[in-house]
């Protein structure tokens, strides 16, 4: 029997429909019903996982899924070891740093000494090294605008698409850090030699997609 290759896709997000569109765009069949959490596609040796984004990484680490599609940005702040198998280019949005609207933004050195609330701090903590900016952090995993505002945070980096939240919390962006699209990521080595060549198939055919769409 052939083996699968396992895809783990975010199950309902922002991620989500883009990258279910790009492996349908490929010929291949699957999608019964929304609630299965597990699926095999009817014509071609690949099964879908769907799960939270945030637990993507960890499964294609720990070999749960061969492949999966993140946002750059949850990949890079889990800081695992794998590889970006291509840059799929939907999902755009950046990580912004955004402050009260009274607050005087003169650059990334007016945030010294500052309490900064963010999801992403590993990224955060990164870029204020890279230009020697120490703040302390304020972790949170949502709702990050609304920190200001309650008292437990100066200025916040969050991930922005349009500013019309930032703008509804009274927080003007001032600078960004980062810029991320989603990328399809897999292990350093596949493992399996059956596994590889089902995915040499997809690429193949995930790149003809792309092309078509550029
Ligand atoms: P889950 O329940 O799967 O953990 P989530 O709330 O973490 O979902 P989404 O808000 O669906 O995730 O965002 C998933 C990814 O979509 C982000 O990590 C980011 O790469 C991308 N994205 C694109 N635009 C935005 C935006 N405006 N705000 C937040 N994320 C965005
Ligand atoms: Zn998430």
């Amino acid at each position: 029997m052939e083996k699968m290759l396992r895809i783990a896709v975010q199950k309902s997000g922002r991620l989500s429909e883009k990258s279910l569109e790009i492996i349908k765009n490929c010929g291949i069949k699957f999608g019964s019903d929304s609630r299965v959490l597990k699926e095999q596609a009817s014509n071609f040796p690949i099964e879908f996982l769907y799960v939270r984004d945030d637990d993507i990484p960890t499964y294609v680490r720990d070999g749960v899924a061969d492949i999966g599609i993140v946002g750059r940005n949850e990949y890079d702040e889990q800081a695992i070891d794998l590889a970006i198998i291509r840059d799929l280019g939907f999902a755009k949005c950046r990580l912004s740093i955004a402050v009260p609207n009274d607050f005087t933004y003169t650059g990334l050195s007016c945030l010294q000494g500052k309490r900064i609330a963010t999801s992403y701090p590993h990224i955060l903590a990164g870029v204020l090294k890279e230009n020697k900016v120490t703040a302390s952090f304020v972790q949170v995993s949502g709702s990050v605008e609304v920190t200001p505002a309650v008292g437990i945070s100066d200025a916040i980096c969050d991930l922005v698409s349009t500013g019309a939240t930032l703008a509804m919390n009274g927080l003007r962006e001032v600078e960004t850090i980062y810029t991320s699209t989603a990328v399809m990521i897999g292990r350093n080595e596949m493992g399996d030699d059956q596994k590889s060549s089902i995915l040499k198939r997809l690429m193949l055919r995930i790149d003809a997609v792309m092309r078509a769409n550029n």
